[in-house]
């Protein structure tokens, strides 16, 4: 099996050829410049472009179209709440604001099929599904969607299954019931990057990979030996940004891993039963995603090692033998017996503030704009965000651009060691909590994970 080399998504065989980008040989002037060339700052670009297409915008990729956590994702497509609800509450818009984002979010799943199309970025509708399957989980799911109704999230959004609706949609075993939503479509990511970069340059941006920024200031990027001098400059570099001065506690790189497994015999997918087009993931503390690919594999994320000493980040992706067994037992676990085999593992980096929610951090003294925070919720998030930069960069004043996403950065996270500490002891707090409740009969969440959701602030 492979392991690393960026993701299956990216280098499988078969995988769609990268639009062709611009290598910076110069010293360039432009309106706008956006450092990072991944699903938030191709956005920006073309929400630019439609607004205004006189207007010269750069993309400036460190490395090539794909190669961030856009191209390694686990392809789900949802208006699942972005950030925490109580922490982007205390910004101006309260509680509304949070809603009305919420709603807007479902809206945007569509928008983003629409605007990209769906066989382009082969977009399977099913919603998603997460199941309950122990006591604790079932509360905890029931909690979830009580929770959600009180920030108006009706029926027809979220609702909670049966053991025996859930086991309609997928066989796993000891199944006990699930939250489903409709609001989910399964893509697959390289092909939504690849096709937002051609429909952005057609507009009229100009994308160049290979072109890793070494020095941000307002109005002036420097890019090795080159100057970038930009009207205004955006800053979408997510997991990647600690790595800029001045940055490095500002968003913690959290590591996701992604495995996939080898086709499944037509005899295995009518034992896993997963006709519906839906993201499946879990309610256990330590989560996991997962979709069925076109090509008739599972692919899953989740686990790996969550972070590493001095918010450094991986390289190409390479994960450890122990993520693709802790992998590979969730799908053991979820249909004993099926012998699935794994294909190919790798990580990638979500960027997760001290808060947990996303910002557009703009600075319009300076003109300079920072953004993200999805923590792993990018895909329809990334899409609102680069509107709402759109508007804010271009003075429009619109529903988008005073959200409740439109807000400073938030305060820092802890310096080493206590970010390390942290980071990874909350991961094994909650894996703790998991074998915890397993052996308990009682339905109540774990004392442990109760804790660790106080202290992260989640
Ligand atoms: C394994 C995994 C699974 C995930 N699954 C899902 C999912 O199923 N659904 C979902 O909604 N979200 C998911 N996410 C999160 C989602 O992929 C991200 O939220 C989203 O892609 C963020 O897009 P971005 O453009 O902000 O960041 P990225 O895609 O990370 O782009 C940032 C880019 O900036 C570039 N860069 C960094 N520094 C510089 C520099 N100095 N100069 C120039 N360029 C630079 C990087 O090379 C990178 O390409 C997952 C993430 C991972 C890692």
């Amino acid at each position: 099996m492979k392991r690393g080399d960026i993701s299956f998504w990216l280098t499988r065989p078969g995988a769609p050829a990268p639009p062709s980008t611009r290598t910076l040989a110069q010293d360039i002037d432009c309106d706008v410049a956006i450092v990072g060339g991944g699903l938030s700052g191709l956005w920006v670009a073309w929400a630019l472009a439609q607004q205004n297409p006189s207007l010269s915008v750069v993309v400036l990729e460190a490395e090539r179209l794909g190669f961030g956590a856009s191209g390694r994702n686990g392809g789900w497509m949802s208006a699942k709440q972005v950030g925490v609800r109580r922490a982007l509450a205390r910004g101006a818009g309260g509680t509304q604001a949070v809603t009305q984002m919420q709603d807007r979010l479902e809206q945007a799943c569509t928008e983003v099929v629409d605007i990209l199309g769906a066989d382009e970025i082969d977009a399977r509708h099913g919603g998603w599904t997460q199941l309950a399957r122990t006591k604790n989980e079932l509360r905890r799911a029931e909690n979830y969607v009580a929770e959600a109704r009180r920030w108006n999230v009706d029926e027809s959004s979220m609702r909670l299954m049966s053991a025996e609706e859930a086991y309609e949609r997928i066989h796993a075993q000891g199944l006990m019931g699930a939250i489903h939503s409709p609001h989910n479509y399964c893509v697959d990511p390289v092909k939504m990057v690849f096709r937002l970069a051609s429909l952005a340059m057609e507009a009229g941006a100009t994308v160049y990979t290979g072109a890793r920024v070494t020095g941000i200031e307002p109005g002036r990027l420097r890019v090795g030996r080159h100057r970038v001098n930009a009207r205004q400059v955006v800053v979408a570099t997510e997991g990647y940004t600690a790595s800029q001065p001045g940055q490095r506690r500002r968003m913690l790189p959290l590591n996701s891993s992604m495995l996939v497994t080898e086709p499944l015999t037509p005899q295995q997918w009518e034992r896993v039963g997963w006709e519906h087009h839906d993201g499946v993931s879990a309610t256990a503390h330590t989560y996991f995603h997962s979709e069925r690919t076109p090509d008739g594999r599972i692919a899953i994320g989740g686990r790996g090692r969550p972070y590493r000493f001095g918010s450094r980040t991986d390289r190409n992706g390479v994960v450890d033998e122990a993520t693709v067994k802790s992998l590979m037992r969730v799908i053991d676990d979820l249909f004993p017996g099926l012998g699935a085999e794994p294909a190919h593992a790798w990580c990638g980096v979500i960027g997760v503030t001290r808060d947990w929610s996303p910002f557009l951090d703009y600075d319009s003294s300076a003109q300079l704009l920072r953004m993200g925070g999805y923590a792993g919720q990018g895909l329809t998030a990334s899409y609102l965000a680069g509107l709402a930069a759109a508007d804010l960069l271009t003075g429009r004043k619109s529903f988008l651009s005073t959200s409740a996403w439109v807000r400073p950065v938030p305060r820092r996270w802890e310096p080493e060691p206590l970010r390390w500490v942290g980071a990874n002891g909350f991961y094994l707090a909650y894996s703790l909590a998991d074998r915890l409740e397993a052996a308990s009969r009682s339905d109540k969440t774990s004392v442990i994970a109760r804790i660790a959701d106080k202290i992260a602030a989640r």
